[in-house]
């Protein structure tokens, strides 16, 4: 059959306009099945490291079993070498030197490994109406109304009077307990029902229900809490007073999960921000020779503001380039000034049930590959970096010549509202830097919806950035 001639206007039209590609081209059954495997390497990912202190177990034990070593100031590094540096158990970097060492500057991927979740108060323990109760504060952009009558687990640290650690995860393994939130039935909503949405639970409703009955039958005050009291320090040897210096969080109990008939995405907690950690982890450990020095930070602290000092507004990844740089006889600054970073955080996925608050021409959607956003921020741009044109064209060029599946996407419409990542902090340092992640539906929420599609089209941004000059 013949095929019908061009007019001038279609001729024109594939030169200059910006077709997307349909994402059916992309999405061959080679790469889908590719990218299967590679999400059943991030489904464990998941389900195993739920925290960020669990997170930098996870990474350090695989990082071990890959030949990273702890970052040792007083050595020598020559190129192809492995370190990682443990910040506090709450944040860690792994590097891999490449054979211009930083003279050219590092390359880095940053993303985060904490998620929004409900952190227990300093004195959480209390029994009313003869229930014992924890206080919570929550910790994170999330809709409080979405965290009542849903599963919880409890994990963290405890540090007891004489300085010992004790390490604590219950809800998680089958046959232990669970913890919950209660909510009003619908019978006696009314009232609660006329709330607005944000109000719906209040931040000290978020009560969590962890025990009902009294310690022995002995008369006397507060028996339930007592009782409570009596479990934990039989299991872990701590008192009322420990919860003072301890970090307890709160996370959905809930499984990780294929999501539809074709599985083609995962449900899970807390996506933002490991479906990019696991992406950065898996790159510099597959990225044996790189050109430049290969950095992976994963973050603490992000969905806070990034302050304290786990979090990537303080100096530690600074300090880090700066040992690197002394070690070849550089500056530091002048190695900073040099390095070029991916933030790799997720963005707001499109979605059909919620059209209104997306600007259709400029957000990501679902099965489109890693979304760049050039800046993030709100009303009228602020608090964000906003990646130079030159930054981003070198971006897309790695992209495009290693045929990384790669959309551009902005945080929703403009008036909407917005958000921020850990970008404006590496471009603190004057460091070239731009977000790059993946699409996610209901962020934020404890139970969040990815495309396995996007997941691996983002592990291979991130290799190949790595990987490139
Ligand atoms: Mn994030
Ligand atoms: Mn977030």
């Amino acid at each position: 059959m013949m095929e019908k001639e061009k007019t001038q206007a279609e001729l024109l039209k594939e030169k200059l306009c910006f077709e997307k590609e349909h994402f059916s081209v992309a999405m061959t059954e080679e790469e889908c099945k590719k990218a299967d495997e590679f999400c059943e390497g991030y489904k464990d990912f998941l389900a195993t490291a739920k925290t960020e202190r669990e997170c930098v177990e996870y990474v350090i034990e695989k990082a071990e079993k890959n030949g990273f070593v702890p970052f040792d100031t007083k050595k020598t590094y020559k190129a192809g070498d492995r370190v990682y540096l443990n910040n506090r158990n709450k944040a860690v970097i792994l590097a891999v030197m490449g054979k211009k060492g930083v003279s050219e500057g590092a390359k880095i991927v940053a993303s985060h490994i904490d998620s929004p979740r409900l952190d227990l108060k300093p004195t959480p323990l209390y029994e009313e109406s003869e229930m014992a109760y924890f206080k919570t504060h929550y910790y994170g952009g999330i809709r409080k109304y979405q965290w009542v009558a849903i599963p919880l687990s409890l994990h963290g640290v405890m540090l007891t009077a004489d300085g010992e650690s004790v390490k604590i995860s219950i809800g998680e393994k089958e046959g232990e307990p669970k913890f919950v939130i209660t909510d009003l039935l619908p019978h006696l909503g009314k009232e609660q029902a006329k709330r607005p949405l944000s109000e719906g639970i209040k931040g000290e409703e978020l009560n969590i229900l962890i025990g009902s009955r009294p310690f022995k039958s002995d008369a006397g005050s507060e028996l339930v809490k007592l009782n409570i009291l009596n479990i934990l320090n039989e299991k872990y040897g701590v008192t009322e007073k420990d919860f003072i210096s301890a970090e307890l969080e709160l996370v959905p109990a809930l499984p990780v999960s294929d999501i539809g008939f074709d599985r083609s995405m995962i449900g899970a907690y807390g996506h933002d921000d490991r479906v990019c950690a696991y992406p950065a982890l898996e790159a510099v450990i597959n990225c044996t020779e790189p050109e430049r020095t290969i950095i992976t930070v994963l973050a603490d602290k992000e969905e806070i503001g990034s302050d304290g000092n786990t979090g990537l507004n303080s100096a530690y990844m600074k300090y880090f380039i700066e040992d690197l740089a002394e070690m070849e006889g550089l500056k530091g600054r002048h190695v900073l000034s040099k390095s070029e970073c991916l933030s790799a955080d997720v963005n707001a996925c499109f979605d059909p049930n919620f059209p209104s608050v997306h600007d259709k021409y400029n957000c990501c959607t679902l099965n489109h590959g890693a979304v760049i956003t050039k800046y993030t921020g709100s009303r009228g741009k602020s608090g964000t970096s906003d990646a130079s044109a030159e930054f981003v064209g070198k971006v897309r060029r790695i992209l495009d010549k290693a045929n990384v599946s790669w959309q551009i996407g902005e945080l929703g419409k403009v008036d909407e509202g917005g958000g921020g990542t850990v970008a404006m902090y590496i471009a603190n340092l004057n460091i070239d830097v731009v977000d790059l992640g993946v699409p996610v539906l209901s962020m934020h929420a404890p139970y969040e919806v990815v495309s396995k599609f996007d997941v691996y089209s983002t592990y291979r941004a991130c290799y190949e950035f790595y990987a490139a000059e």
